[in-house]
């Protein structure tokens, strides 16, 4: 922890979209001043930068992101079509040295393939046929597999779809290595030989770079029992190994039931390193025509996927009151959502200093369920994501109607009529490669632009400031983090320093933006 004065800079403080100071004292790592500098003599000269509250990234995934330390990305833009997709797994370094090493890529998305479709068994058997190939979806609700890693999980046509899950099958009736959700694709990961305990820590505190360059000082985990049932004592063991960005757990909800129901003790639920609430699945996503909706998708009478029944969403509410922590609800379809909203709107809040269930993502949001959120006497937040209409467009486009994509991604009405709202990058269940660049993101919220400069609906732009607040000190209604997210004396003296002056700038130079510097709790931790 550190002390000092700094002087001489623009401060934006997260407090509000004109709130801005140019000195801030801190001692022993709490913002003690925040005022002018003209007021005030010595300190830091930060030479006129910018200067941010530490970043939260209030919905990613930390866990997923070290267990993909032995996958190759697949993301674009490196990766932009089927035929570059195998010729990517084919640089996987394992390739060719033993028949028991497992070839894994992450991230295609084919909805801007020129082939125009998703790789097959047959497709990944060009990589190998005698070793283990497969490739995870940008999205992660699906994955694609060779004829081995069939064979190996013992998938054949006789085996039926699990419940809340889909194996993709040929015309002919034969497995094509398409597995739709956990249901579906967990006996096929439940067979890789699994990295040590010390090995996991290791990739979790080496992502503690990751963060601090991109000036994210706080970091939800929203699918924390990915690799563990025991997600905190991974966390604690990471932080103990260095990774210093505060951390907020939200394990699965199958996987908690899966563990008994343990209720929480206080220790659990406090520290930098905490259980923040449960995360319970509704549904898949739009851009795998998962997404559980009123209409069906264009061209069929196909409407989604349920994924959780009404007495998970009931139970998963219990645990999470009687243990003072968040719901967090992933629903991307219309049905989806309103099932929730509806089910849990007139019910009382249970936290008072947060949102009680936080929604996911919210890709479609009508006028009339924002009026529904607003009104409820729930608190509801809303992580919102300006990435994935930025890098999925083209399957945006595809699979909504007109009036759908008119309430895609409202971020300015979030901003506007839901308190608890936030920016934030789902990374790396995303489609883009580098999801969580903030500046990517403030970028794509303020001009309302695909990254192949499509328009998608100017009319829920938000400014720079506002995204920012959408990072800063809104984001902080949505998950538990400790005095982080604004610059204001009892805060922690977390934050960062820019390159350039992301308010003045053209908007589209926005994303060129880059923190210069990265200090937590008054301690630089990071210098470009
Ligand atoms: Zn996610």
């Amino acid at each position: 922890m550190g002390s000092g004065l700094f002087v001489n800079a623009k401060v934006f403080t997260g407090t509000g979209e004109e709130d801005f100071a140019t000195a801030f004292r801190i001692d022993d790592g709490i913002v003690t001043w925040v005022g002018d500098a003209a007021d005030v003599t010595g300190g830091t000269d930060l030479g006129g930068a910018t200067v941010l509250p530490g970043l939260l990234d209030v919905h990613s995934h930390p866990s997923m992101l070290a267990s993909l330390a032995g996958a190759v990305s697949c993301l674009p833009p490196e990766v932009y079509s089927l035929t570059s997709l195998l010729d990517r797994l084919r640089t996987h370094p394992d390739l060719g040295r033993g028949q028991d090493r497992w070839i894994e890529g992450f991230g295609f998305d084919e909805s801007g393939y020129p082939e125009g479709r998703k790789p097959t068994r047959h497709d990944l058997d060009s990589v190998s046929t005698t070793q283990p190939v497969f490739v995870r979806r940008c999205d992660s609700h699906s994955m694609v597999c060779n004829t081995r890693a069939l064979q190996l999980a013992g998938i054949t046509r006789d085996t039926p779809d699990p419940e809340g899950g889909r194996i993709g099958r040929d015309a002919a009736g034969e497995p094509d290595g398409l597995l739709v959700e956990r249901a579906a694709y967990d006996r096929l990961l439940a067979l890789r030989p699994p990295p040590g305990p010390d090995e996991e820590v290791a990739r979790l505190a080496g992502l503690d770079a990751h963060f601090l360059e991109r000036g994210i000082v706080a970091v939800a985990d929203l699918m924390a029992t990915l690799t563990t049932p025991d997600p905190l004592r991974l966390f604690r063991d990471a932080e103990r190994a260095g990774l210093r960005p505060q951390a907020a757990l939200y394990p699965m909800w199958q996987d908690l039931v899966a563990a008994g129901l343990p209720d929480l003790t206080d220790d659990d639920r406090t520290g930098r390193v905490k259980i923040a609430g449960v995360k319970l699945v509704m549904d898949g996503a739009y851009s795998d025509r998962t997404a559980w909706t009123d209409e069906a998708y264009p061209g069929s009478c196909d409407h989604g996927l349920q994924t959780a029944s009404a007495d998970d969403l009931r139970a998963a509410v219990a645990w999470a009151r009687r243990n003072g922590v968040q719901v967090a609800v992933h629903a991307m379809g219309d049905r989806a959502l309103w099932y929730v909203v509806d089910g849990l709107g007139d019910e009382q809040a249970w936290l008072a200093e947060r949102a009680s269930v936080r929604l996911v993502r919210g890709p479609l949001f009508s006028p009339e369920l924002l009026d529904r959120v607003a009104a409820a006497t729930m608190e509801f937040g809303v992580a919102t994501h300006s990435v994935f209409f930025f890098a999925e467009y083209g399957s945006y486009a595809r699979n909504l109607s007109p009036e759908q994509f008119a309430v895609a991604y409202p971020i300015r009405s979030f901003y506007e009529r839901v308190p608890a709202s936030a920016l934030s990058s789902d990374t790396p269940a995303t489609a883009w490669s580098d999801a969580d660049d903030v500046f990517l993101s403030v970028r794509a919220a303020v001009l309302r632009e695909a990254h192949d400069g499509a328009d998608f609906n100017r009319a829920e732009a938000v400014s720079v400031a506002q995204a920012l607040l959408l990072y800063t000190g809104r984001a902080r209604l949505l998950a538990p983090f400790e005095g982080v997210g604004l610059i204001q004396p009892g805060f922690e003296g977390s934050f960062v320093v820019l390159d350039r002056d992301v308010f003045t700038i053209p908007p589209r130079e926005i994303d060129r933006v880059r923190v210069q510097e990265t200090w937590l709790r008054g301690a630089q931790v990071f210098r470009r």
